[in-house]
Parts: structure tokens; C-alpha cells; sequence
């Protein structure tokens, strides 16, 4: 298939890797292609620079929002909440229309200090906004209750007994998702039903966010036992 992956942090470059390794064909989107080539320091959340990746992928194509949206079936978001919305008005309606966008970002609210809180919550999320936003587009809310390793490598982490949740309205858009997610390894794959459910899933945040803090690390998952 080919995927448009947005974002060039720590998310984006993994799961762009995870998907050439399934033999996808994956081009990442990014504000200014050079401008992010020509980055020096680790992302705010961590990792290497996009060029050092980069350079051990050169499988890879990195383009505008826009352009890599235009030639892809299917877009991956994997930008800052605070800017998923610029980054896909970027992109342009018209390239996103009939696309699933598999929406892995989290509204996470810094302007508080550490820990973030969530704007939008409670009553409204990301995924909803996103939705409402591109209302030709078919937005999966996923993944994003897991670490960027986790999310590419399941296995690392109790053998892969742990859980993921898919939210979004169209059946088919979800089951598109669910399938690259079974190729990535995910094994217990919770369908929480229309995308007003990402709500829930984004709201695990906080929870997410004090684990990390306790155990001192984020190699952890959630394991819905029933
Ligand atoms: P990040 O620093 O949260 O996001 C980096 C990406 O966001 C870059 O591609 C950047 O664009 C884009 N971006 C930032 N502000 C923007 C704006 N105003 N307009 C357009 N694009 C903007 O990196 P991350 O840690 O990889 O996280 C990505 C998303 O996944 C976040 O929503 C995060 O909450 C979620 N998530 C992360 C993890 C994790 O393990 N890190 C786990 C679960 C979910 P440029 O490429 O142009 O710089």
C-alpha cells in the first residue's frame, strides 16, 4: 500500500520503518523537508535526528504534507496533537478525501508544565476534531495509548499480551487499520466502536503518563484481561 506517515519525531520514523519492513511503500510528510534534514538536535520527545535516520532509510521519501499525501491511499498521523490539525489542514482536503487517516496523536497539553494535561477532553478529542475537520476523510484513532517501539514491536513487551484500541466510524476504515495492526503483531485488537470513543483512549493519558513516571520507563502496555 502506499502510506504517507506525518510526522518526523519519535513516532513518525518508527512506524515508517515498521511499514517499509512489510513492504510498504512509505514516504513521510514534514512542514519543510530540508528544514527537517538539516535538524541537528533529537526531537522534543526524544530520539535521533530525522537526518541520521534518514540516512539508514533511504527507502524512505520525505515530502511535504501535502505532497505525500497526494500520492498515498492511506495516511498515518503521527504529529504533535498540538499541530495534527495544521499538519492535515496542510496536506489539503482534497488529499486526504476518501483516505484513512490512522490518527496516532495525542492532544497533550504542556502550557502547564509536566505533567500535560488534555484539550481537548471529556467532551470532545482529537480524533473527533480531526474528524469533524476532514469529514471526507476516515479517521482511526489507534496506538496511541503505547510507546513508538511498542506500537512497531508488540513482541518486546510480555510476549505481545497486551492490548490495542481501534475508534473510528467507517467499518471498512477500521478494518484496513486492524489489518496492518495484526501485521505489526498486535494480537488483541479491542474495536471500541465510533470515533467519539477516542475520548477514552486519549483520556488513558494521564494514567499512561504516571505509569512511565513510576516504573521509570515506557516499556509497558495496557493488557485489557477479560
Ligand atoms: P512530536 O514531537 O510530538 O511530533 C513531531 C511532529 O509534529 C513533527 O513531524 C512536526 O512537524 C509535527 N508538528 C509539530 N508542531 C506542528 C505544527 N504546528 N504544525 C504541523 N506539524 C507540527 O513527536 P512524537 O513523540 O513522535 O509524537 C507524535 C505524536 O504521537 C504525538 O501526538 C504524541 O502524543 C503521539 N504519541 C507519541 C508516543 C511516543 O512514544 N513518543 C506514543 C504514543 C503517542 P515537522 O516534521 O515539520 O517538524
Amino acid at each position: 500500500m502506499k502510506i504517507a506517515v506525518f510526522g518526523t519525531g519519535m513516532v513518525g520514523p518508527s512506524v515508517a520503518g515498521a511499514l517499509v519492513k512489510l513492504g510498504h511503500d512509505v514516504v513521510v510528510g514534514t512542514r519543510d523537508p530540508q528544514a527537517t534534514l538539516t535538524r541537528t538536535g533529537a526531537g522534543p520527545t526524544g530520539g535521533i535526528p530525522f537526518a541520521q535516520w534518514h540516512a539508514e532509510h533511504s527507502d524512505v521519501s520525505l515530502a511535504t504534507f501535502a505532497e505525500a499525501a497526494a500520492g498515498s491511499e492511506l495516511i498515518v498521523n503521527a504529529t504533535n496533537g498540538d499541530g495534527s490539525l495544521a499538519a492535515l489542514r496542510a496536506a489539503g482536503a482534497a488529499n486526504l478525501a476518501g483516505k484513512v487517516i490512522m490518527d496516532l496523536a495525542n492532544p497533550l497539553d504542556f502550557s502547564q508544565g509536566f505533567p500535560p494535561s488534555l484539550n481537548p477532553v471529556n467532551t470532545d478529542s482529537l480524533g473527533e476534531q480531526i474528524q469533524r475537520a476532514f469529514p471526507g476523510a476516515r479517521v482511526v484513532k489507534t496506538l496511541n495509548t503505547m510507546n513508538a517501539r511498542l506500537m512497531v514491536d508488540p513482541g518486546s513487551v510480555a510476549g505481545g499480551d497486551h492490548s490495542v484500541f481501534v475508534s473510528g466510524d467507517d467499518a471498512e476504515a477500521k478494518t484496513v487499520v486492524a489489518g496492518l495492526l495484526a501485521d505489526l503483531g498486535h494480537r488483541d485488537i479491542i474495536d471500541l466502536g465510533g470515533i467519539s470513543t477516542a475520548r477514552g483512549t486519549e483520556m488513558l493519558l494521564p494514567i499512561w503518563l504516571r505509569l512511565m513516571g513510576a516504573f521509570g520507563n515506557a516499556d509497558f502496555n495496557f493488557k485489557i484481561a477479560r
